[in-house]
């Protein structure tokens, strides 16, 4: 790689690494071109797939919207989704149990859950 596309994939990195909650591919576009103002959409594709490959990132499904990736390794946690800004937020706490909700003579194995609602911004903007 010449210094050019390392200054990019650097700043790409960073901005998945400090963001503490799953990005989309234009957050991190917009984050990052505070550092590299002349980063474009497709080295931002470049670098989530690089990424991905290394497993520094992790794709982050949401029903309806395009995929989101969040920094670190496989976890057991899960998000919030702010219906008017479309952020996505990491949840601490999982409340567990939620197996029994399967019928009678199923068997669970793992499960998805998204709580959606307002971020604190977006309640601010609303008030
Ligand atoms: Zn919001
Ligand atoms: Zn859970």
């Amino acid at each position: 790689m010449n210094v050019r596309s390392t200054t990019q994939q650097l700043a790409i990195r960073r901005v998945l690494e400090s963001a503490g909650r799953p990005l989309c591919p234009s957050e991190i576009l917009e984050d990052a071109r505070r550092e590299v103002p002349s980063l474009g959409q497709a080295t931002v594709y470049r670098g989530i797939q690089r990424l991905l490959a290394r497993e520094d990132i992790r794709r982050v499904k949401v029903p309806g919207l395009i995929d989101r990736y969040e920094w670190g390794a496989e976890h057991h946690h899960h998000h919030f989704l702010c219906r008017s800004c479309e952020r996505l937020f990491e949840l601490d706490a999982c409340p567990g149990g939620l197996e029994k909700l399967a019928p009678k003579g199923f068997q669970a194995e793992d499960h998805d859950l998204l709580i959606k609602g307002l971020c604190p911004e977006c309640r601010e903007l609303e008030s």
